[in-house]
C-alpha cells in the first residue's frame, strides 16, 4: 500500500530525542527556547512561542488578540476543523467566508462582504501549504482597523512574494503534527513581531505564571511564583523540540523534494481529462503539504468512487480539505452560502506525496488515475 504521507524522520531525530531524555530535562526547557529562536528566525519573525499543538497555538493567538463572547472572527469553512474550533474556545463566533476556487483560500473578495462592527479579526488559512493572497486582505482590513492573523499550520517553507509565508504576519500559528511537512510528533508555535503578545502567550501557556518553570529552576534564589491570570497548560516538551531542531535542518531539502514530486504529478496529469492539479499561485510558492486534485464534471466517476478504486489498487488517498460547516459539531450555526467551499470539498482529493515516494510508486498512482479517466477499472 502506498500511504498518502510518511513523515521524514531518521536516526538523527531519534538521537536528539534520546539526548533530551538523558539530559533529565524532558518538559519545556532550553531545547524549546532554542527551537523557538530557530523557527522564528527562519520565518522572519522576532518572536516564536512554542505550544503543544497548532490548535493550542491558535487559541493562545486569538486569546491575546482579545477575542471573546460577542465577537465575530471570519474564517474559512474549508479548513481542518481546528481553525474554527479555536475561535469557539474563546467564546467568539466563527463567520464562514467562501474561498477562491484556484487556491482554496480566503481572499479580500470573499471576506469583505462579511465584515461588520463585531468583526474582531480575520483568520486566514494557507490551506494545504498554498499561500493565501494576504496583502489585499491586510490593506482592506487595515482601513477598517480589523487585524488579520494567520493559520499557517501547513505552510512552513511556502513563500509569498519571495519571502517566507508568515514573515509579514501580525501573528501566525504553525503545526508540527506528522501530517505537516516539518514534525515534532505533536507541536505548534505562534510567530509574531509583537513582543508584548509573545510575553503574554508564554505566560498563558504555563498557567499564567509570572516566572517560567525553567527560569525558576535556574534561579539561585528560591522563587515564589504568582499566577497573574487564568492560563492553560499548552507547553511543548524538550523531547519534541529536540526533534524539531533536527527537522529544521532538513526543511529546505524536504521542500525541494516535495516540489519536484509535485512538478512530476503536474506534468504527468496534464493530459488526463477531467483533472485539475493544485499549483503555485502567481504571487508565491507552495510547499505542497498536501497535493490535491479537483475532478471536474467530465470525469467519468465520482470522487468517492475514485478513492475506493485507488485503494483497491494499493494507493491510499484522502478526500480533499473538509468543510467545517457541514460537520455535526457546527450544525447549529448559521452561515452564508458557500458554493466554492462545497464544490472543492466534494470534488477534491489528496494524492500520496512524501519525501521517500519513489518514481515507480508515483507512476502507479498516475496510471490508476489515467485509467479511471478513460473508464478503465471503474466497475
Ligand atoms: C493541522 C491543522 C491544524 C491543527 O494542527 P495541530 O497541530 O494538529 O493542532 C490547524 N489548522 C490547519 C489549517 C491544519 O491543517
Amino acid at each position: 500500500m502506498i500511504p498518502v504521507i510518511k513523515p521524514y524522520l531518521g536516526a538523527d531525530e531519534a538521537e536528539a530525542a534520546a539526548a533530551a531524555v538523558r539530559s533529565g530535562w524532558v518538559a519545556q526547557g532550553p531545547r524549546v527556547a532554542e527551537f523557538e529562536r530557530a523557527f522564528a528566525s527562519l520565518i522572519g519573525a522576532t518572536e516564536g512561542v512554542a505550544a503543544s499543538s497548532c490548535t493550542t497555538a491558535l487559541h493562545l493567538m486569538l486569546h491575546v488578540l482579545g477575542a471573546g463572547a460577542g465577537d465575530e472572527i471570519v474564517v474559512p469553512s474549508l479548513s481542518f476543523i481546528a481553525t474554527a474550533n479555536a475561535v469557539r474556545y474563546t467564546g467568539a463566533r466563527p463567520v464562514f467566508a467562501d474561498v477562491d476556487q484556484l487556491t482554496g483560500n480566503l481572499s479580500w473578495v470573499t471576506v469583505e462582504p462579511l465584515l461588520t462592527e463585531r468583526t474582531r479579526a480575520v483568520l486566514v488559512v494557507h490551506q494545504a501549504g498554498v499561500p493565501a493572497d494576504v496583502d489585499p486582505l491586510r490593506r482592506g482590513c487595515d482601513t477598517l482597523g480589523i487585524p488579520v492573523v494567520e493559520d499557517a499550520a501547513c505552510a512552513a517553507g511556502s513563500t509569498y512574494h519571495g519571502r517566507p509565508v508568515g514573515s509579514g504576519a501580525l501573528a501566525a500559528a504553525w503545526s508540527f503534527h506528522p501530517r505537516k511537512v516539518l514534525t515534532t510528533g505533536e507541536g505548534g508555535m505562534v510567530t509574531t513581531n509583537r513582543h508584548d503578545w509573545a510575553g503574554r502567550m508564554r505566560r498563558l501557556r504555563e498557567h499564567g505564571m509570572d516566572v517560567s518553570a525553567a527560569d525558576r529552576h535556574r534561579s539561585t534564589q528560591p522563587v515564589i511564583e504568582r499566577y497573574l491570570e487564568v492560563g492553560f497548560n499548552y507547553r511543548m516538551t524538550d523531547i519534541h523540540a529536540a526533534i524539531g531542531l533536527v527537522q529544521l535542518g532538513k526543511l529546505e531539502a524536504m521542500i525541494v523534494r516535495r516540489r519536484a514530486l509535485a512538478a512530476h504529478y503536474q506534468q504527468m496529469l496534464a493530459d488526463v481529462p477531467g483533472i485539475r492539479t493544485v499549483a503555485d499561485p502567481p504571487y508565491g510558492s507552495t510547499n505542497y503539504q498536501s497535493f490535491w486534485i479537483e475532478l471536474d464534471e467530465q470525469f467519468p466517476i465520482g470522487r468517492d468512487h475514485l478513492l475506493a478504486l485507488l485503494h483497491a489498487q494499493g494507493v491510499s488517498c484522502r478526500r480533499g480539505i473538509m468543510a467545517t460547516h457541514l460537520e455535526p459539531a457546527y450544525a447549529d450555526m448559521s452561515y452564508q452560502p458557500l458554493p466554492v467551499t462545497e464544490r472543492l470539498t466534494a470534488r477534491t482529493m489528496i494524492l500520496p506525496l512524501y519525501h521517500t515516494l519513489t518514481d515507480v510508486e508515483q507512476d502507479h498512482v498516475v496510471d490508476v488515475l489515467a485509467g479511471a479517466a478513460e473508464g478503465r477499472g471503474a466497475a
